[in-house]
């Protein structure tokens, strides 16, 4: 059935680029789990909804439904239906989302979606929490790091390629924020499991750091 993969690693460290590759190279089902708390942060602020309120937002995720599909670059997300596979990507919701993914129920939530998408292996997961909580079991568990100066020249290049242009030292301070919520917060932070494997890719090509993680799972 093939092997459950974990990749876990701060912002903008390359995970999902080479998640999907990995997920590719042995025909395994790619699953982004930033998208499903992105889902919820979009339909939060559609909503109208405060990011304190808990309440409202914990009822959002019990009652939506996040499904995907798969496409020539990934993935296409929907929530209710509907596709949103490029609004989640907006700066509000990035700025947003880090609140969101800290919310008990929301967590439980999804992660307990991830854990039933994973069951029966052949799966890439990428996210913040995946080695760590959600598969805590994974055969093959990977932590991408890669300096922040790094990080936000990646995003400023795929930021120009879609027309936005966000100031580099902007892009590093949004970057150096959430990488602070999302491993400060209560429940299940971002952190690098005990048993994973760290890969630092500042100096490496895309199709290295894909290669070294292939070869761990060929292992
Ligand atoms: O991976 P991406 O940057 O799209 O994730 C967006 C946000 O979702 C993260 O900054 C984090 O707040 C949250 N997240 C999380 N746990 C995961 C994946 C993402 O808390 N497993």
């Amino acid at each position: 059935n093939g092997l459950q993969v974990a990749i876990d690693g701060p912002a903008s460290a390359g995970k999902s680029t080479v998640a999907k590759l990995v997920a590719k190279q042995f025909n395994y089902v790619y699953c982004d789990t930033g998208a499903m708390y992105r889902a919820i942060t979009l339909k939060a602020l559609q909503a109208g909804v405060s990011l304190d309120n808990v309440d409202e937002i914990s009822k959002i995720v019990k009652s939506s439904k996040i499904t995907f599909a798969p496409s020539n670059d990934g993935q296409r997300v929907f929530i209710d239906g509907d596709e949103i596979t490029q609004e989640i990507r907006q700066e509000d919701v990035t700025n947003s989302v880090s609140a969101v993914a800290a919310i008990a129920d929301v967590r439980k939530e999804l992660s307990d979606q991830q854990k039933q998408i994973a069951l029966n292996g052949g799966i890439v997961m990428d996210g913040r929490d995946i080695g760590s909580t959600v598969l805590p079991d994974a055969e093959v568990k990977i932590f991408l790091v890669a300096s922040v100066e790094e990080r936000a020249q990646r995003r400023y290049k795929e930021n120009i390629q879609k027309g936005i242009n966000t100031p580099l030292d902007e892009l590093q301070l949004e970057i150096e924020a959430r990488d602070y919520k999302d491993s400060h917060r209560k429940i299940s932070p971002l952190t690098k499991a005990k048993d994973a494997i760290e890969i630092d890719t500042t100096s490496l090509s895309i199709e290295e750091v894909v290669s070294e993680i292939a070869k761990v799972v060929k292992n």
